[in-house]
């Protein structure tokens, strides 16, 4: 799913910020790392529940297609978090848990 495409970065660090004012950013370390960073507890205070979950797919795309415009994002996500299995969103629930930061 995410994984797929044609630019891809094979490499993203995912980190938690829960003090910075965005629900999720991606910068660009170098030509092949990315870095995610989500805020985890304005996602949670978000009133639409499915926040997190669209914020980290959202972040995801720009992370590994850095050519996708902002728009090209937007339109996406929705595609893509619609069509996930209950394991996929486990899975990526599981990247951004707590006491790890994974992807190194
Ligand atoms: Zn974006």
């Amino acid at each position: 799913m995410l994984e797929k495409g044609h630019s891809k970065r094979a490499n993203v660090k995912r980190g938690i910020n829960n003090k910075m004012p965005y629900f999720g950013t991606t910068e660009y370390l170098n030509l092949e790392q990315s870095k995610i960073t989500i805020n985890k507890v304005k996602n949670r205070n978000s009133p639409n529940r499915a926040e997190l979950l669209d914020t980290m797919v959202h972040e995801e795309l720009h992370a590994l297609h850095p050519n996708l415009r902002e728009e090209d994002v937007r339109h996406l996500t929705p595609h893509i978090t619609s069509r996930m299995t209950g394991k996929e969103k486990h899975n990526l629930y599981n990247k951004y848990a707590d006491s790890k930061t994974k992807g190194r």
